[in-house]
């Protein structure tokens, strides 16, 4: 693995409420103690100030799974960076492909919304990944490269390298269905030379992480690629020991 630290996020989607929230944090800080990654887990908004108070005085952030790029008003149903930053989240996962798919979560939208999570002092972890149809069609470097022209669009050339990537083809969410660690090791080798076109030393620092059916079994061969900087887990994260694992695989 390269220099750059690695990143281990638990996307744990609507799952969880505020004590299942306690418990899964009491289980997993003793289970990650020797673990050098950076450790993130991503609550339901109402967990989120449970889920920062169980984790005090360790080093696991905390990140929300969405928000909106205005600072308040009239936006029912929405949350903003400041709200976050006020519950104790210290990042923000974003473009994940279940908002896109189904809240109609636009590229338009994430170039606005990604600097204002970055600006505000959130880390932003967007998701950019293609479809099964796209890769069959193969069309992934052009999703990809539209995905993350338009979410990096607005992001200063200096900040870029605070911005986490997750690569996270839409067909291997969920489904069990992992990508091989070639075809992940490629698709966030793209991702990287994409910002390689922007700034070079950028490129050499951002984190991407690779997300879809990962596993303890499958941990170590994925984290074990250069190009690989961490993951972005769901169905096992749900399981304090299974994440713990993931973590230990990181390093
Ligand atoms: C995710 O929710 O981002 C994800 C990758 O889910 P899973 O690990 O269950 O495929």
């Amino acid at each position: 693995m390269s220099e750059r630290t690695p990143v281990i996020a638990a996307n744990w989607k609507m799952n969880k409420t505020i004590a299942e929230a306690r418990e899964f944090c009491e289980a997993l800080l003793p289970a990650i103690r020797e673990s050098d990654a950076e450790v993130v887990v991503c609550p339901p908004f109402l967990s989120l100030p449970a889920t920062v108070e169980a984790l005090a005085g360790s080093d696991v952030g905390v990140a929300a799974q969405n928000m909106y790029f205005e600072p308040d008003g009239a936006y029912t149903g929405e949350v903003s960076a400041t709200m976050l930053l006020d519950a104790g989240a210290s990042a923000v996962v974003l473009g994940h492909s279940e908002r896109r798919q189904l809240f109609n979560e636009t590229d338009e939208a994430l170039a606005r919304t990604v600097p204002v999570a970055l600006a505000s002092g959130l880390l932003p972890i967007l998701c950019v990944g293609e479809t099964g149809e796209e890769r069959d069609r193969d069309e992934t470097d052009r999703i990809l490269r539209r995905q993350i022209d338009a979410g990096l669009s607005r992001v200063p050339a200096e900040r870029l390298a605070d911005v986490v990537v997750a690569y996270e083809p839409v067909w291997a969410i969920g489904t069990g269905k992992v990508a091989t660690p070639e075809q992940a090791e490629d698709a966030c080798g793209f991702v990287r030379a994409l910002v390689a076109s922007r700034d070079e030393s950028a490129a050499e620092r951002i984190r991407i992480l690779y997300g879809g059916s990962v596993k303890p079994a499958n941990a170590v061969e994925l984290l074990g690629r250069e190009e690989i900087d961490g993951a972005l887990v769901g169905g096992a994260a749900l399981d304090p020991g299974d994440f713990a694992a993931i973590v230990t695989a990181a390093g």
